[in-house]
């Protein structure tokens, strides 16, 4: 089931995995990092993960707690060195104090600093996605932010906004949690008393783009409510859902949860719509490189749901290398599915029709978990 309500958030049968963003001005206080704040977070994080619930964190407040630490006026962005340098050393202090207040609950904490070229780049990306699958699967809480200190302009996703959902799409989380300094999207500046919070939306249009100023309220981060709405746009294209909320409150989940307050932008409505809405966006990366053959039984592990495995491969097809999309065909040559190899077209033929535990020797490395992760696959 998917998620429909904000109280769904915390619900590991409709949300099985959930990413929540924290931003800059929540972490950063005048005294550095607010701890008791985080604490109480952490606190509500692994509630979260004892309900069941897989948890990945997006934690901002990097360069703004380098800043501070190094004296860098602007809160460390008056420059991409400063932003840079203050990065490098807020961020040894930020995951510390995450791994510390997971610990506390058990918990390993597992830092990932990532460049939009790992979430863009398809070879990349499978690596990433592996990575996180597999930290999840181990039971640690992933922590990340955006490798900040050697990512350049061009590179940059730039907010922990848009960072946060595509992490959501490539782990193919349920649903995105953007904890702000303010209740939700308003219909105008919040500052208008006459503004009011909107509490759902359905596609993020023009209208709703309009209700959006571009400035970050704090100061602190680089987020705002644009990059908040780009964000959705980017959970909506994937079919999953994202919530704004308030986290100046402490405890700011349950509050949310519990007074129902905050803005949740659903994606289209149904599993087939939002099936179509995954295939349009890997789709939109799909000019398919080779083809992989399988066998009935693979076939119909596929439509339940499996990975592909070597073992129920028996053609391979074009010169495509790991990361390229590939499409998989029935013996008859029927298109099944499109999906991402995690090999290239060689080692698939050396692989093919091979049990697992034979890859290794086959391959000379340690072996991937399938051929086309059910992650990285879209059935026709
Ligand atoms: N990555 C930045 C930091 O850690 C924050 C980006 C944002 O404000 O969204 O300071």
């Amino acid at each position: 089931m998917p998620v429909t309500r904000l109280a769904d958030l915390t619900d590991p049968a409709q949300c099985p995995c959930l990413v929540v963003k924290v931003g800059s001005s929540l972490l950063v206080g005048k005294q550095g990092l607010r701890r008791e704040w985080i604490a109480g977070l952490v606190d509500e994080l692994a509630q979260c993960r004892a309900r069941g619930q897989n948890v990945i964190i997006v934690s901002s407040g990097a360069i703004a707690l380098g800043a501070a630490r190094l004296g860098l006026e602007k809160g460390g962005r008056g420059s991409l060195a400063d932003a840079q340098a203050a990065a490098s050393v807020g961020q040894i202090a930020l995951s510390g104090l995450w791994a510390e207040l997971l610990e506390l609950h058990g918990l390993p904490a597992a830092q990932l600093l990532l460049t939009l070229d790992d979430l863009e780049d398809r070879r990349r990306y499978l690596n990433a996605t592996a990575t996180l699958g597999r930290l999840l699967d181990a039971g640690a809480v992933p922590v990340i932010n955006e490798n900040d200190s050697v990512a350049t302009h061009e590179i940059r996703f730039g907010d922990n906004d848009r960072l946060a959902a595509r992490v959501a799409q490539a782990v193919q989380a349920s649903a995105v949690l953007l904890l702000s300094d303010v209740d939700g999207l308003y219909d105008r500046d919040p500052a208008d008393p006459a503004a009011t919070l909107v509490r759902e939306v359905r596609g993020v249009t023009g209208e709703i783009k309009a209700m959006a100023s571009g400035a970050s309220g704090s100061g602190l981060g680089s987020g705002g409510m644009t990059s908040k709405l780009q964000a959705a746009e980017i959970a909506d294209m994937v079919g999953i859902a994202l919530a704004i909320v308030n986290g100046t409150h402490d405890r700011p989940i349950a509050r949310a949860i519990g007074n129902d307050i905050g803005t949740l932008f659903l994606p289209p409505v149904g599993k087939r719509r939002r099936d179509a809405a995954r295939k349009a966006w890997l789709g939109g990366r799909m000019k398919l490189k080779g083809e992989l053959v399988i066998d009935a039984g693979a076939a119909k592990a596929l439509q339940g749901g499996s990975s592909l495995l070597a073992a129920g491969i028996s053609g391979v097809a074009g010169a495509f290398k790991r990361g390229d999309p590939v499409g998989i065909f029935d013996q008859a040559g029927t298109v099944l599915a499109h999906g991402l190899s995690e090999y290239d077209a060689e080692e698939c033929a050396r692989l093919m029709g091979r049990h697992s535990r034979e890859h290794e020797a086959l391959l000379g490395y340690a072996p991937r978990s399938a051929v086309v992760h059910r992650n990285q696959l879209v059935l026709k």
